[in-house]
């Protein structure tokens, strides 16, 4: 056997993962909920299991109505996804494919440059302004997708909504893509969600955060009706199981919990910034459950954070060389990091 990989694939610069923790309370690498998720997903997903022997529903239509109700749009303009890092890849797929080109931040979210490369696109990259997006000089790139992360990952700093609704206004880009992972957390009046609904750009939201269901593995896109039945017919017809498609309608049901996580992530975010600050370092302001964290000596600020048993995620491997990521922690995580900076 002489498999040929495809020349464009041979210096791909793979996602590297963040390193796992002693203890569940310093892992910080992820940007995962450290509350979990709402009560009510586990007995959905027992329930659920009773039925495995069966293919999952492939358009998640139960999920899609409840998803539609939540956002006021047509079910028909969602697609779920096997996180929404597969709705990347589909949008490259569909999209980007052979020669195709995007633009994104620099840093950007290393799945929009991954999905692109792999697939043989071109990404022009646009330095940050200050931390945020330069959505000026993003709008005067001729490409097929213009990706917005908002909050931004690795920085965690926002455009408002109407920042972005002129940015579609202005894009030279066939499609614009608002990545909303984080928008639970960032102050009313930043989300998309009315650009989406319009069929004026694409949203995608995932369970993966707030929700606290990174492990399940579901994430969504809200866009125009064409865009979305042109990702169904590319995708692999059942990508969602049947207990990720469960967990998620259960997680929906339960809006006391969301609020919960987001008023504690908030507060968290708060006293990890104060800690930060009385250490002598200074965060980039953050909209997100986690804080990007400048420094000189990454190296040594990972090493300290390890030593006290936390692991957080090194600049250089998300484009910010000279920085570290640290998600927000719950309360005993919030001590660890207490004892690594004392
Ligand atoms: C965490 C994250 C996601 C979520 O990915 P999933 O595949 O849904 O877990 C998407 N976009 C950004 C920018 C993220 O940081």
């Amino acid at each position: 056997m002489e498999p040929r990989l495809r020349p464009w694939l041979t210096d791909l610069n793979a996602y590297v993962p963040g390193r796992p923790a002693r203890t569940p309370a310093g892992a910080l690498a992820s940007n995962e909920s450290p509350f979990g998720p709402s009560p009510t997903v586990r007995d959905a997903v027992a329930a659920a299991a009773a039925d495995l022997h069966r293919y999952p529903d492939p358009t998640a239509s139960g999920l899609r109505a409840a998803l539609a109700r939540e956002h006021d749009v047509d079910p028909e303009q969602i697609l779920v996804g096997d996180g929404s890092d597969e709705l990347i890849y589909l949008l490259s797929l569909a999209y980007v494919a052979q020669g195709g080109r995007i633009v994104c931040a620099d840093p950007a979210y290393r799945l929009d440059e991954i999905a692109t490369t792999i697939v043989d696109g071109e990404v022009v990259r646009v330095p940050l302004r200050n931390w945020r997006h330069d959505l000026a000089a993003m709008a005067r790139v001729e490409c097929d997708i213009a990706y917005v992360v908002n909050p931004h990952n690795p920085t965690g700093t926002i455009w408002p909504g109407d920042a972005i609704a002129a940015f579609v206004d202005a894009a030279a880009a066939r499609l614009v893509v608002i990545d909303e992972a984080y928008i639970h957390f960032a102050p009313p009046g930043t989300d998309s969600m009315a650009l989406a609904r319009a069929g004026r750009a694409v949203v995608l939201r995932t369970f993966s955060k707030a929700y606290g269901l990174a492990g399940a593995r579901v994430g969504y896109l809200v866009g125009p009706v064409e865009v979305v039945a042109e990702l169904r017919r590319v995708r692999a017809p059942f990508s969602v199981g049947s207990l990720p498609q469960a967990a998620a309608c259960a997680a929906l049901t339960d809006a006391d919990h969301l609020d919960r996580v987001v008023a504690d992530t908030s507060a968290h975010r708060a006293e990890l910034v104060g800690l930060l600050r009385a250490a002598g370092l200074d965060p980039v302001e953050s909209a997100a459950n986690f804080v990007l964290v400048p420094t000189d000596d990454e190296p040594g600020l990972v090493l300290r954070f390890a030593a006290a048993g936390v692991s957080v995620r090194p600049g250089s491997g998300l484009g910010v060389p000279g920085a570290v990521r640290v998600s927000v922690p719950d309360a005993a995580g919030l001590d660890l990091v207490r004892a690594a900076l004392a």
